[in-house]
């Protein structure tokens, strides 16, 4: 069977040649005689591939030595639970409410602390990021974004200044794929499945001096100062997961990192946008100047149309385009591992679909 192109929200594609090295090292890593997957996450040769990870993801993000990094397992929806139970002083946080996740986030924070939704975009269905000037609390624990929100295909072009408030933010799905100023931030966070690797991991970058502050009722294993101080390691962590999206790491260095993956991604969007823009039959139900580099929107207007469509794609071996059952139609994930060869072949059937219902 053919490798299929790839448009899942995630778990999603992973680098071709990261796949084929991991079967190469699959049964026998190095001289170790043995699988990665068998070896003590103690042991010296497991201690490398960690440690190099690390290394790699600090490199490509130029995360300084004042940021911790961290890589523990609940993925991103974890982190929603943590981010209070870490941050916790006044009792207060403002959530920026752009989508479903940021939403969520919100929803478990409440159960810890007031949460304020200082601006949300809920009643338009999420089509824009909304406009939080002059609505921020100064007295805030923190202040939380999601920079792309994954189900309705939107993204900041801009971040908040929260002044001396820190700015958490779930870059789930956009992670690795731009560039960001990490010291803008003082805790980013993200599920591993969309730009990292395989599901079963997140990774949290949380900035020291914000540690201290944890609450009393969070566990241990959530406590990011306690897993700083463990290496993510206070229990067994996903020695496998780690070590894959220390191989995605890789691979991103070896194409010159996140700035030149960036100019990659906006020349994808690009394409698929200009073809949704060019067609009478496709339309983007996200606001132009939101719209999302890393997953993509796009409707008919008639429900038998789109599932026509994903269909006909899928026939085709352009898989996982059904749009999230919130927004209809179509939605193509076009993650750093998307070639740009797989979103070219996706407008060729864009358009060759328009052509043949005229
Ligand atoms: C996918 C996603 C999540 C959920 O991630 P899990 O790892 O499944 O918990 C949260 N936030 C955003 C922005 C996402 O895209």
């Amino acid at each position: 069977m053919n490798h299929v192109c790839n448009f899942s929200p995630g778990p999603s594609m992973l680098p071709l040649p990261v796949l084929e090295q991991a079967q190469k090292e699959l049964v026998c890593y190095g001289d170790s005689g043995m699988s990665v997957m068998e070896m003590s996450h103690r042991g010296k040769p497991y201690l490398a591939i960690y440690e190099e990870t690390e290394r790699r993801l600090r490199d490509l993000m130029e995360i300084p030595d004042s940021y911790a990094v961290l890589f523990l397992q609940g993925g991103a929806t974890e982190q929603f639970s943590a981010v209070p139970l870490n941050l916790m002083q006044s009792g207060k946080a403002d959530y920026i409410d752009s989508g479903n996740f940021a939403h969520l986030a919100a929803a478990e924070a409440a159960r810890y602390l007031a949460v304020s939704t200082v601006a949300s975009s809920r009643d338009d269905n999420y089509t824009y990021i909304p406009d939080w000037q002059g609505k921020l609390n100064a007295d805030a624990d923190y202040l939380h974004i999601t920079t792309n929100n994954t189900i309705y295909g939107t993204r900041y072009t801009a971040l908040p200044d929260s002044g001396s408030v820190s700015l958490v933010a779930d870059m789930s799905s956009n992670i690795l794929s731009e560039v960001y100023d990490v010291t803008k931030f003082g805790v980013i966070y993200a599920g591993a499945q969309k730009n990292i690797g395989p599901a079963g991991l997140g990774v949290v970058i949380v900035r020291k001096d914000l540690f201290g502050h944890a609450s009393k009722l969070c566990p241990k294993l959530m406590n990011w100062e306690k897993q700083a101080e463990n290496q993510s390691m206070i229990n067994t962590p996903n020695t496998y997961g780690i070590y894959m999206a220390g191989l995605c790491f890789g691979w991103l260095q070896g194409l010159g990192g996140v700035k030149a993956m960036e100019k990659v991604n906006i020349d994808k969007a690009r394409l698929l946008y200009d073809c949704i823009d060019d067609s009478k039959l496709f339309t983007s139900p996200a606001k132009k100047e939101y719209r999302s580099r890393m997953n993509v929107t796009f409707v008919t207007g008639d429900a038998e149309t789109d599932d026509a469509f994903v269909k006909e794609a899928s026939k085709a071996g352009l898989v996982n385009l059904k749009g999230h059952r919130s927004v209809g139609g179509m939605r193509a994930s076009i993650y750093n591992a998307m070639p740009v060869e797989g979103v070219e072949a996706l407008v060729a059937f864009m358009k060759q679909f328009e052509a043949a219902r005229r």
